[in-house]
């Protein structure tokens, strides 16, 4: 591949202007929008619609069916404001009539003004919604109207119509007249930084098309494809993620290889620099991957070393012992964790090693005051502390490390490629060491991680009960008050799991705003419940994790938040709602987060009639399986075959591991064509090409 086909992406610069030239999106629109990572043009036109709502053609009133959504036109023949007779509540109710039939609207949040502007006896109208039936008669709630407009017709018209992730007080209307401005002003201005022949090879369409479709699938579009994420649109974005994370992963085997890192001398039973100091005797796989590590450190490269093992399995003693061998050498070690609460963990981990140990942990997060860092970073600087804990926090900072030689990485998916690459400056190429809960088949290991060796621990500590699961049917709720109690009353903690964090995401699901009133109604007077979802502040999250970890919160409603790390021994019973939604993998890590202390673990997957038989088999694959790779390496198979399930965010600019799974041959399909343009160009992966490093960076940091 030549040089001149590799664009690189002007266009970012003309699309970098603030999203508020855009129409409708005035100052107050910025704050909001920010906080969705949405700044510039190009952010916005990145950032895409999470499902469609298929308004191509108006449904005739007399042939409509319960539970569809569809498009309606008529005339109003009634519009008023009325009350329950002994709620006293209102209500505003509208009635429809077309040619074949009538239709009920009724509204119980609403705005009276607004309403009666649109909705008067006589006008016409449109509405979108769902459809049900009260003792025959079709009715739709809360829908969507406005006055009928003529088809093609913009941000209110028909086709098909985005529907865009929930921004903070603004309506979708705004969203979508604001997307159709860029896609008019900006996206024709739009180059593809892709090579043509690699789309070509690919069948994947150019960015400009891509961009238009996504947020405006033409008419004859699959609606079933569009609901999957299948169309070439939603394809050529995926690709591009995968892409350009290959893209990255390729640079960076091909920098480590020119490098030198810290040559360390190991004694001849490494293990046990760190199990002579614990309670417990290591287990096989630890020494072995201990040894592994060891053996890394003492060559001349720099070490670049994958730990993925089963969450429970041990994989903080593995790293206190590459740090206790660091340690031996004079050196210090940075431990980067996802989060303050996982960071305090470790922290506190470390901080209970006797003395003999040889490690002088420090705690460095966010959190701390200003002459506290002060304070610590000066005996950083200095060489006192050889442990060095924290978030981001350890590179985004002006911390200055005495000797450096080993930086670990826990739970790895959460930290960009980029971000390592930062933090591996800090130091003279120190030795790196990644570990991940997320198991996944070697051979995709080996294509995400082309840059990493891979130590796998297989088997965790024995003596630990395994994690009971059962599935459960909804309306055996009785079963799950009964346990949920008994657990409760003997200060045992349980956590609740609901796909959605409200109502907007979609109705028929069960979220973690509701559950947490139910449940608070139902253990309140007795058991403090808490909630933690992706929406809420990050402090707020640290807190509500840290105080569950603690023991301190006995009911915890959550999305898939709670964090994949977290040591919380007195949690013994985790319930999962619509559990079909989710994947395998997903499934196990959350199960995970139970049974971690003495106790049994057990998981209720909560399923109901409804869900087809082939889901239920694949969630029956948990109840029999208890080995993360086994888990893993179904789920795969299954999504291989081509049966998708779970809620897709169709692009959110990172590459989600749930995505990776589901992937496979895309992910392939990026590598080769990553490894290709490298090679044919190896200009293109030095560090000094800056042309294709900013298109590395936005729109969304790699997230693996
Ligand atoms: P993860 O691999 O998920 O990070 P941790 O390192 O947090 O797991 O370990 C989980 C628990 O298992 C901790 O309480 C830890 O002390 C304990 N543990 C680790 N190794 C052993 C072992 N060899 N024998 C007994 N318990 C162990
Ligand atoms: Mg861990």
């Amino acid at each position: 591949m030549s040089k001149e086909t590799f664009n690189l992406p002007e266009q970012f610069e003309k699309t970098a202007s603030p999203v508020t030239v855009l129409r409708g999106l005035g100052p107050k629109r910025a704050g909001p929008l920010a906080e969705r990572g949405i700044r510039s043009v190009a952010d916005l036109l990145f950032f895409f619609p999470s499902r469609y709502e298929d308004r191509r053609v108006v449904s005739p009133m007399g042939s409509l069916r319960e539970g569809e959504s569809v498009l309606v036109e008529g005339e109003v023949l009634l519009a008023r404001e009325e009350r329950f007779p002994r709620s006293g509540k209102r209500l505003y109710r509208v009635v429809l009539r077309d040619h074949t039939g009538r239709l009920v609207l009724l509204w119980f949040h609403y705005r009276k003004r607004h309403l009666a502007s649109l909705a008067s006896p006589g006008t016409r109208l449109a509405a979108f919604g769902k459809v049900s039936f009260d003792r025959g008669l079709a009715r739709m709630i809360h829908p969507d109207v406005r006055p009928p407009t003529p088809h093609g017709d913009d941000a209110t018209g028909r086709g098909f119509v985005p529907v865009y992730p929930a921004v903070r007080g603004m309506p979708q209307g705004v969203i979508r007249r604001a997307v159709l401005d860029a896609l008019e002003r900006f996206a024709p201005a739009v180059s593809d930084p892709v090579p043509a022949p690699v789309l070509r090879r690919l069948g994947l369409p150019d960015l400009r098309e891509a961009i238009r479709y996504v947020h405006r699938p033409p008419d004859h579009a699959d609606p079933e494809a569009l609901r999957l994420g299948e169309t070439p649109w939603q394809r050529r974005f995926r690709f591009d993620r995968l892409f350009r994370l290959m893209l990255e992963v390729g640079r960076r085997k091909r920098g480590r290889r020119r490098r030198d890192g810290p040559v360390l001398e190991i004694p001849p039973q490494p293990h046990r620099v760190m199990g002579d100091f614990l309670p417990f005797d290591l287990t096989p796989d630890q020494v072995r991957v201990i040894q592994e590590i060891a053996r890394d450190m003492m060559g001349p490269a720099p070490m670049n070393r994958l730990v993925q093992g089963d969450v429970g399995c041990g994989k903080t003693v593995v790293a206190a012992a590459a740090a206790g061998l660091a340690a031996l050498n004079g050196m210090q070690t940075a431990l980067m964790a996802p989060t303050q609460v996982l960071a305090m963990q470790h922290f506190e981990f470390f901080q209970g090693l006797p003395a003999g140990a040889g490690l002088r942990p420090v705690l460095v997060t966010g959190g701390l005051g200003r002459k506290e860092r002060s304070h610590a970073a000066e005996k950083i600087r200095a060489g006192r502390y050889n442990v060095i804990i924290g978030t981001h926090a350890l590179f985004s900072e002006r911390l200055e490390y005495a000797r450096l030689g080993l930086v670990v990485i826990d739970e790895q998916h959460r930290f960009g490629v980029r971000q390592r690459a930062r933090l591996d400056r800090k130091g003279a190429n120190p030795h790196l060491l990644v570990m991940s809960a997320t198991p996944i088949p070697r051979t995709l290991a080996m294509t995400l991680y082309a840059d990493l060796d891979i130590s796998t621990i297989r088997k965790g500590p024995s003596g630990r009960t395994p994690v009971e699961t059962r599935l459960v049917e909804r309306d055996r709720k009785r079963e799950i008050d009964r346990v949920l109690r008994e657990r409760l009353a003997r200060g045992e903690q349980a956590l609740v799991i609901c796909p959605a964090v409200d109502g907007t995401e979609d109705a028929d699901l069960k979220n973690v705003e509701e559950m947490a009133r139910a449940l608070g109604k139902i253990y309140g007077p007795r058991w403090e419940v808490g909630l933690l979802h992706g929406r809420m502040a990050p402090e707020e999250k640290e807190r509500v994790m840290d105080r569950f970890r603690r023991g301190r919160l006995p009911l915890l409603a959550a999305t898939t938040v709670v964090e994949v790390g977290v040591h919380a021994p007195r949690a013994t019973v985790i319930v999962i709602e619509h559990p079909e939604r989710f994947g395998l993998a997903q499934l196990h890590q959350l199960r995970g987060r139970v049974g971690r202390g003495e106790r049994g673990g057990l998981c209720l997957l909560v399923v109901s009639a409804e869900i087809p038989p082939e889901a239920r088999e694949r969630l029956e694959v948990l109840v029999r399986t208890r080995d993360g790779f086994e888990i893993a390496r179904k789920d795969l198979e299954i999504r291989g075959q081509g049966e998708l399930t779970g809620i897709r965010q169709a692009g959110s600019g990172e590459v989600l591991p749930a995505e990776i799974f589901e992937q496979p041959l895309l992910l392939a399909q990026a590598r080769s064509e990553a490894e290709r343009i490298l090679d044919e160009d190896p200009a293109l992966a030095l560090p000094e090409n800056r042309g294709l490093l900013r298109w590395l960076g936005p729109p969304g940091e790699l997230d693996v």
